[in-house]
């Protein structure tokens, strides 16, 4: 696929690119949807411009020292393994 280099998180959806998260310290690697980082980052209002804000994230290890880079999605394994279920609240009061 050459070498084109992302400009946006649009360019990673439309070049069928995951957004990987790397950990310097651990060296795990989180891969992520580009469409769903899209939609996660309009409504956070954060800019779409790559390179992505790395200080976005956190490791499991809970290091910030992350760099994202872009996978293929040929690469994900098939099937992909299920998803840890997130539970958020639809809203929360704060006490006057
Ligand atoms: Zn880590």
């Amino acid at each position: 696929m050459g070498t084109r280099t992302p400009k946006t998180i649009g360019d990673f959806t439309r070049w069928k690119l995951d957004v990987g998260v790397r950990c310097r310290s651990c060296g795990r690697l989180a891969v992520f949807d580009a469409s769903e980082m899209m939609q996660h980052f309009i409504q956070k209002k954060w800019t779409m411009q790559v390179p992505i804000d790395a200080s976005r994230f956190r490791c499991a290890c809970r290091s910030r020292d992350v760099e994202t880079i872009a996978v293929h999605i040929d690469h994900r394994p098939k099937p992909l393994p299920p998803r840890k279920p997130v539970l958020t609240p639809i809203y929360v009061k704060v006490k006057q």
